[in-house]
């Protein structure tokens, strides 16, 4: 990923991840709109469309593409930082689900 960041340049690679997310975004949007979203992304079946299938394999691929850039964001900022975050965030996540269970 750095040697990526290095030939390409921090600018250049910014650009390209938040074009990466805005076709994953529409991605999504099309799996939206060919019904295969429910309570789960349909996987392709025997009786899916063209447009389902196209849609799901879209999907896989824009997911690539962001999880690629993000690993070069992971690059570019402070790791250990970004490592600290999402572990206060993920605790706060799983206290407010047990104070949910609670509740029920
Ligand atoms: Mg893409």
């Amino acid at each position: 990923m750095k040697r990526i960041i290095e030939k390409y340049g921090v600018q250049h690679q910014l650009d390209m991840c938040i074009e990466e997310m805005a076709e994953l975004m529409q991605a999504i949007n099309k799996c939206r709109r060919s019904g295969i979203v429910g309570t789960e992304i349909e996987k392709p079946h025997k009786g899916s469309t063209i447009e389902q299938i196209r849609a799901y394999n879209n999907l896989c691929a824009e997911v690539a593409d962001v999880k690629i850039m993000l690993l070069q964001m992971d690059c570019m900022v402070d790791q250990e930082r970004v490592e600290m975050i999402m572990e206060r965030k993920i605790k706060r996540i799983w206290n407010k689900l047990n104070a949910t269970a609670d509740i029920q």
